[in-house]
Parts: C-alpha cells; sequence; structure tokens
C-alpha cells in the first residue's frame, strides 16, 4: 500500500503507485496469486506491505482503494503508511476507539455422565438478555476442538495475579479429580460449551503504532481511562457458575482473563472509526478516510462502537452501504 500516493481531493482523484527508487521497476503488474490477499479496488489482488528497499512497486495508476485488512491489519496497515509519511493526513484519531465487543469468553465443562450432549447442538444454540446491555450466547464446538480448551483455566473466583494462582492450587488440593477433569483437554470439545457474553457497553482501548526496523510497525494496546473497559463480567461469570451448576460440570474462563484479569476477545473493532471530522474519526460515513476521500476503510476497523453482537454481520452491510455510494464505472467517467 505505501508505494501508493494518495493525493488529497481537490489536486487529482487518482492514487498513483509510485516506484521506490531503491528498487527495479517490474515490467508489468503483480499477477493475483495464492499467496496475495489485499483487494486493490477493481484491478488485482495484492499483498499490501511496508515501502521498503524489499517492497516490490509497480507504477500503475489506480481510482480508488478499499482497505479491508480487518481491525488489526487495517489499523497496522494505516499507522505504518501514516509514519512513513505516504499518508500524513490520516487522523491522529488512528488507533483510538478500539473495541472489544465488550466481551468475555466462559465455558462449562459438563461432567463424564451428564446428560448434555453439547456436540450434537448447532454452534450458536441459545442467547439471552440477561441485562438491557448483555447479550449472553451458548457455543458448541463439534468434536474435534480440543484444542481450544488450551485457551481456558477452571474459573475459581474473582483474584487475579498471584491470588488467582493460590485459587487454583486450593482448588486443586479441595476437588483434584474435578480440576484435572477440567484441565484436561482430550474429549473437551464434546463435553463443553462456551458461554460468551457480549456488551453493547461504551468502552474501549487503544492501539498504539511505533515504527519498527525494516519499514514495520509494531502495535500494542493500551487502557482508554475515559473508557476503561471491565476486566470481568460478573452477570457472565454468575451464569456461567450457574450453568455449571445445573449440568454438574465445572465453570471455565480465558487463561487470561483468570490470571491476570485480561479478558479476551474474538470481536476486535474500530481504531479507523467513522467520525464527523478528524478530530473524532478517521473516515467519514462513507467510510471515506478523512483526506483522502478515495480511500476506503471496509471492514471492522471501521466500527465505531461496541455491537455487543457477533460483528461479521454488521462490518459487511457497512461495507455494502459504503460501495453504494462508488458511482458505476460508466456514470464516473460520464
Ligand atoms: C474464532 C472466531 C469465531 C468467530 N465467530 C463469529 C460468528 O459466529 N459470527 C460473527 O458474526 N463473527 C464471528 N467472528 C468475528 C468475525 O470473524 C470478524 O469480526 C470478521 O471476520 C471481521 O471481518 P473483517 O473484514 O474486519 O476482517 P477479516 O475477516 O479478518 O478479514 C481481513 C483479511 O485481510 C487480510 N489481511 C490482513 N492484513 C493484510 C495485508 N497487509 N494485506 C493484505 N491482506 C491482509 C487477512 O488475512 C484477512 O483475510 C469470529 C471470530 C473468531 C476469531
Amino acid at each position: 500500500m505505501p508505494g501508493l500516493r494518495l493525493t488529497p481531493p481537490g489536486a487529482s482523484r487518482r492514487i498513483e503507485r509510485v516506484r521506490n527508487p531503491l528498487s527495479p521497476p517490474p515490467a508489468r503488474l503483480p499477477r493475483p496469486n495464492r499467496r496475495a490477499r489485499g483487494r486493490l479496488h477493481g484491478l488485482a489482488l495484492l499483498r499490501l506491505s511496508a515501502p521498503s528497499a524489499l517492497a516490490p512497486l509497480s507504477a500503475t495508476a489506480v481510482t480508488a482503494l478499499r482497505v479491508a485488512a480487518g481491525a488489526l491489519g487495517t489499523n497496522r496497515l494505516l499507522a505504518q503508511c501514516k509514519l512513513s509519511g505516504a499518508l500524513p493526513r490520516v487522523s491522529e484519531r488512528l488507533g483510538d476507539l478500539v473495541r472489544t465487543n465488550s466481551e468475555a469468553i466462559h465455558a462449562v465443562r459438563t461432567a463424564a455422565d451428564s446428560a448434555v450432549r453439547p456436540w450434537n447442538d448447532v454452534a450458536i444454540s441459545a442467547s439471552i438478555h440477561p441485562t438491557p446491555d448483555t447479550h449472553i450466547e451458548l457455543v458448541t464446538f463439534g468434536q474435534r476442538a480440543d484444542a481450544v480448551s488450551m485457551l481456558l483455566m477452571p474459573l475459581t473466583g474473582n483474584a487475579t495475579g498471584v491470588r488467582a494462582v493460590v485459587a487454583l492450587l486450593g482448588a486443586l488440593l479441595t476437588r483434584p479429580i474435578r480440576m484435572l477433569r477440567a484441565l484436561w483437554p482430550v474429549g473437551w470439545s464434546s463435553r463443553a460449551f462456551f458461554v460468551l457474553a457480549m456488551q453493547t457497553a461504551d468502552n474501549a482501548i487503544r492501539l498504539r503504532a511505533r515504527r519498527g526496523w525494516f519499514g514495520g510497525v509494531t502495535l500494542w494496546s493500551e487502557a482508554d481511562d475515559a473508557r476503561r473497559m471491565p476486566n470481568r463480567i460478573p452477570i457472565a461469570r454468575e451464569i456461567t457458575e450457574w450453568l455449571a451448576k445445573r449440568t454438574g460440570g465445572t465453570a471455565q474462563a480465558g487463561a487470561l482473563e483468570v490470571l491476570f484479569g485480561i479478558p479476551t476477545t474474538a470481536h476486535l473493532l474500530g481504531g479507523a472509526v467513522i467520525g464527523r471530522d478528524t478530530s473524532t474519526g478517521v473516515i467519514d460515513a462513507q467510510q471515506r478516510v478523512f483526506g483522502y476521500e478515495n480511500l476506503l476503510v471496509c471492514d471492522g476497523a471501521a466500527v465505531p462502537a461496541n455491537p455487543g453482537v457477533n460483528p461479521a454481520l454488521t462490518i459487511t452491510a457497512m461495507a455494502e452501504r459504503a460501495m453504494t455510494f462508488i458511482p458505476a464505472a460508466h456514470q464516473s467517467e460520464q
């Protein structure tokens, strides 16, 4: 993507691929291949990368570019372009309002003799709203996902750090068979289900970028003090423990949550969100990057809030809506 010069609106609506003086000019466009993962609007599939002597750059031109590298990928790409000077006008809000769907991942490993057969169920089988802003889904995995259990530990109360380790050791001493069975991965996915909690709450983290060696960037997360993310969702724990009791099973939670109070999410969103202007977001309501109106963000990075549900359809609907603002080829030529 660097190697791409995006001219500001007004000057020209073209995006030109700029040749890196350190690399020889290729004779023709790179052909789409299996390794290529990005999508260059109506032109070709390309791996988007940072400007560096290693990046093969061609001298072609496109009229618009749609970035859809996922929340992490898009934050990384735009940060890379901003820090390298390829896209200096990208808003300073890049990396702000990164949403985790205010999520907590818990699980119940049912007892060996339980009549409950989670593997026989559809993947997402039930859904409740225990509070107005909390949505809980039961998720099952079939019989061949035992490795998922490696992400989990038995839930032994609200302590974190050393106290969590002490609580775990205490549980191992007092209920050794139950605890060892909960930690044993083989057969886990036949017996267990996730209790996936998601909230519409207005909390967030930030992604910060630092230039790395060889032209890349390193992203790291930090707390957003104005919108602090909870390190646990008490109602979700309560429901998980209730379900464990009802099924004679063991309550589990993400290992990072149990040990360090860091919740896990499968739904990272935001960071290049829709805003009124560059002081509130990175893209406008048509998902065009402020300052580069022919550059669009069409993935989870654009989502400005915690939807409190699995977000794939929201992301798709937003991307489809953004596409409706792009004139058809014959219209734009007129
Ligand atoms: C285990 C799991 C289960 C989930 N289940 C559900 C579910 O049941 N329902 C639901 O709604 N959501 C679910 N989600 C969430 C959903 O998958 C994501 O929210 C959604 O796919 C995000 O869409 P996206 O377009 O933002 O990014 P992605 O779907 O991640 O697409 C981004 C693509 O860009 C590529 N890419 C990254 N960097 C570059 C680069 N530099 N150049 C070129 N290409 C690049 C990536 O390889 C990837 O293919 C789940 C997520 C996980 C992890």
